[in-house]
C-alpha cells in the first residue's frame, strides 16, 4: 500500500515540479504565474497538453521544443525530477500520515524553487518566502486547533501567567531575526552584504516550519557549515572570486531539506558535538 501511496506523491511531485519551473521563470521577470499559458521562450509558441506532460514530454521530445527545435534547458526536467522524488520520500518518511506529509510537501514545494532562482539570479522572490511563511504557520495553527500539536509555554517571571504561543511563530521572528543580525553585522563589520533581504525572510520561513528549538539550530550550523565548505571550494577551485557574491539560499535550501528527512537524527548528532543544555 505504501509503496503505491509514494508512486502517486511521484506523479502529483513531477506535475507540481511542472508549475514550479513556470514559477522559476516568472518570477524573477515580475511575470505572472497564472496567465497566460505556457509558450516556448524562443518561438513563443502556445504549448498543448502534450508538450507539458511532466519528465516524458521532454524525453520524447529530447529536450528540443517540438515547433522551432530550440533546445531547452535541462533545468526543466530535473526540476519535475527532484519535486516528485521530494514528494514520495517525504510520502514514505512520514508513513502516511497525511497531514505532515502534505505540510512537508507544500514547503519543499517552496524551497525547491528557490534553491534554483537563486542559484541564477542571486535572488529570492517574496511571494516564495512568504508562502513559505504561510505554509509553516498555517500547518502549525492547525495542528493546535485539532489538539495535536503543543504550543510553547512562557511563565511571566513574578506572575502567575502563563503564555501560550505557537511554536512557529517564534520560530519564524528567531529564525527572521539571527538572519537579520547577520546582515547588520556584515554591513557594520566588514561594510558589505552578507545576505539580502530575501535570505532573511527564507530564514524566517524555514524557522516557522521547524519551530525555535534545536532543529532550527542544526540547521542554521548546517547552512553556513555547507557555506563556508562549498564558498572556500569555490574559490579554491578558481570557480569564483574572493569578490564575488556566492548565494546564500541554496545553502539553506539544502540544510532545511536534510532537516526535513533527518531533522531528529541530525539534531542529535549536533547536541552530541556540542553538549549544549
Ligand atoms: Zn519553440
Amino acid at each position: 500500500m505504501e509503496i503505491i501511496g509514494a508512486a502517486v506523491a511521484f506523479i502529483v511531485g513531477t506535475a507540481g515540479g511542472s508549475f514550479l519551473n513556470v514559477c522559476i521563470y516568472r518570477l524573477p521577470r515580475g511575470m505572472s504565474i497564472i496567465t497566460p499559458r505556457s509558450h516556448c521562450f524562443h518561438c513563443d509558441t502556445e504549448l498543448g497538453t502534450a508538450d507539458l506532460v511532466p519528465l516524458l514530454s521532454y524525453l520524447w521530445l529530447r529536450g528540443l521544443c517540438r515547433y522551432c527545435g530550440v533546445r531547452i534547458s535541462g533545468r526543466y526536467f530535473l526540476v519535475e525530477l527532484v519535486t516528485g522524488l521530494a514528494f514520495a520520500a517525504l510520502y514514505l518518511h512520514h508513513r502516511g500520515a497525511i497531514f505532515d506529509f502534505v505540510s512537508a510537501a507544500l514547503f519543499a514545494g517552496v524551497l525547491i524553487p528557490v534553491f534554483f532562482i537563486d542559484l541564477e539570479y542571486t535572488l529570492i522572490p517574496a511571494e516564495l518566502t512568504a508562502a513559505g511563511m504561510l505554509i509553516g504557520v498555517g500547518s502549525d495553527l492547525l495542528k493546535l486547533l485539532v489538539g495535536q500539536g503543543q504550543p510553547l509555554e512562557w511563565l511571566v517571571p513574578g506572575t502567575t501567567w502563563l503564555i501560550q504561543i505557537p511554536a512557529s511563530l517564534v520560530g519564524l521572528c528567531l529564525g527572521g531575526a539571527v538572519f537579520a543580525s547577520i546582515v547588520v553585522l556584515g554591513r557594520v563589520l566588514f561594510g558589505r552584504e552578507a545576505m539580502g533581504g530575501g535570505d532573511v525572510h527564507l530564514a524566517a520561513a524555514i524557522g516557522a516550519k521547524l519551530g525555535p528549538g534545536y532543529a532550527f539550530l542544526t540547521f542554521f550550523l548546517l547552512a553556513v557549515g555547507l557555506g563556508a565548505l562549498i564558498g572556500v571550494l569555490l574559490i579554491a577551485l578558481r570557480l569564483r572570486s574572493r569578490q564575488d557574491y556566492i548565494p546564500f539560499g541554496p545553502f539553506m535550501v539544502v540544510s532545511a531539506f536534510l532537516l526535513l528527512f533527518w531533522g531528529e537524527a541530525l539534531t542529535r548528532l549536533i547536541r552530541q558535538c556540542y553538549p549544549w543544555p
